[in-house]
């Protein structure tokens, strides 16, 4: 009883919390309200979370969480179920804390048909402390804020970790990308329960796309290096190692046609007859975020008909929340973090002849102190960009250097460190056929979205 009363205080000042941030525009107030929820009543998470008359599902991996379960989020309702969802992405306890709560009643009722809830990977051992899921998804595991996380395969064991503290008590179903070689070999110890997808073929078009060799090397456990018939991107393709060890085949598969903006997938699987699907959003990164969203939709039973109309309303949404008009200036904002991200990035970039281009570098700790993986990233493919670039934010200048050694000229480099001045200099040259991307770091993006109201 004691504890219901202080629920009476902590969710109501939550949610008060966030009515203040949101109306005071400072954006990011994701976390700070779920830590003074979880001050008040620390089990506020795991006894909200209980309520759940469905499946309690998790996503994690390097790149693309936000997107995949924007992805399901929008299947799940298009299915009519009730879903509590950390849409802005605030990934870590405090920021899933501040969604949960922030949908309940002032007196800690929830009751959700599913809870979807995207994870950071090395927080992931924690949140299954609080919550026990029932199915985890991981997406892909690349090089990312090495100084904050380690090795992959520290990673790789956090995420393994979980999977074991979870089946202490019920065993996930575990859905990996096929594809990736760390992934797939994920929870082996339950091999019964794991359910894997990933790319049969992928066929790109208007577009020059000539990848032979893995931009990223990734080692067998036997310690040889992995050999591939297939490269699709950084590291994911279809692999296999001297030792016998090779991808696994895939449950859930397709064939991608992939075209400047958008994708088409054929999808295969043993659930169903053979279906496809329109993406209407640029790369491939993102045919595997929709692949990945489809393979959890099957697992839970939902038909195609509403897989479809699900992901339509995750575009219409997408659309508004992703592309906005500054001074009547179309502009297409792309969060940019690991060298495998951004090269997918830039290539979408390269193929648009109408496309002009921001680049905002920072190096606050949320980002990653060390901008080193700029070098590994392949700016390269701008090499060919003859209009200008503005670069912006706190490692505006290196930056700049990174792309006169990609090959792009020194006078097209405009170097302004203040975001809302490069962000004016940049809306001024667009002409009005092209559009503007932006290419930010985290904390740029946070900045970005604090100021983007005086462009709107
Ligand atoms: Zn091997």
């Amino acid at each position: 009883m004691k504890k219901k009363i202080s629920y009476l205080i902590s969710i109501p000042l939550t949610k008060l919390l966030v009515q203040l941030i949101t109306l005071s525009g400072s954006g990011a107030g994701t976390n700070f309200p779920g830590k003074v929820a979880r001050k008040i009543s620390p089990d506020i998470l795991s006894y909200l979370v209980k309520q759940t008359k469905k499946e309690i599902l998790v996503v994690t991996g390097t790149n693309g969480k936000t997107t995949t379960a924007g992805f399901i989020a929008g299947i799940l309702k298009a299915d009519g179920r009730k879903v509590v969802h950390n849409r802005r992405g605030a990934n870590m306890l405090t920021g899933i804390t501040t969604a949960v709560v922030n949908e309940s009643s002032v007196l800690a009722e929830l009751n959700p048909d599913n809870c979807l809830f995207e994870v950071d990977e090395a927080y992931l051992p924690k949140a299954v402390d609080e919550f026990i899921p029932d199915v985890i998804l991981v997406t892909n595991l690349f090089r990312d804020q090495l100084d904050r996380y380690g090795e992959l395969n520290t990673t790789a064991k956090k995420i393994d970790q979980a999977i074991e503290k979870t089946a202490k008590i019920k065993i996930p179903k575990i859905l990996l990308n096929a594809d990736d070689p760390i992934v797939s070999s994920l929870g082996e110890n339950y091999s019964e329960n794991q359910v894997v997808y990933g790319f049969q073929d992928i066929k790109f078009v208007n577009q020059d796309e000539n990848i032979t060799s893995p931009q990223e090397i990734t080692n067998c456990k036997c310690g040889a290096r992995y050999n591939y018939e297939k490269v699709f991107y950084g590291h994911l393709g279809h692999f296999y190692c001297s030792c016998g060890h090779k991808r696994p085949t895939p449950q859930i598969s397709a064939n991608a046609v992939i075209d400047v903006n958008s994708s088409k997938l054929i999808i295969n699987s043993d659930y169903h007859e053979e279906f496809t699907v329109t993406i209407k959003m640029p790369g491939l990164y993102n045919a595997y975020n929709a692949l990945a969203a489809i393979s959890m939709a099957l697992n839970i039973g939902i038909n195609i008909e509403n897989i479809k109309k699900g992901l339509e309303n995750y575009f219409t949404v997408f659309g508004r929340a992703e592309t906005l008009y500054m001074k009547g200036k179309m502009v297409l904002t792309q969060l940019i973090k690991n060298p495998i991200g951004a090269t997918e990035v830039l290539r979408t970039v390269k193929d648009d002849i109408n496309g002009r281009l921001l680049i905002i570098i920072n190096d606050n700790y949320a980002d990653g102190r060390d901008v080193s993986w700029l070098w590994d990233a392949n700016f390269e493919l701008l090499s060919g960009y003859n209009k200008t670039v503005v670069v912006s934010g706190t490692r505006a200048s290196d930056m700049a250097t990174r792309l006169k050694y990609a090959g792009i000229q020194s006078e097209n480099i405009i170097i302004i460190e203040d975001i809302k001045k490069a962000l004016e200099k940049s809306l001024s040259a667009v002409k009005e056929e092209e559009k503007l991307y932006i290419l930010p770091t985290y904390t740029a993006l946070l900045d970005l979205q604090k100021i983007q109201k005086n462009f709107l």
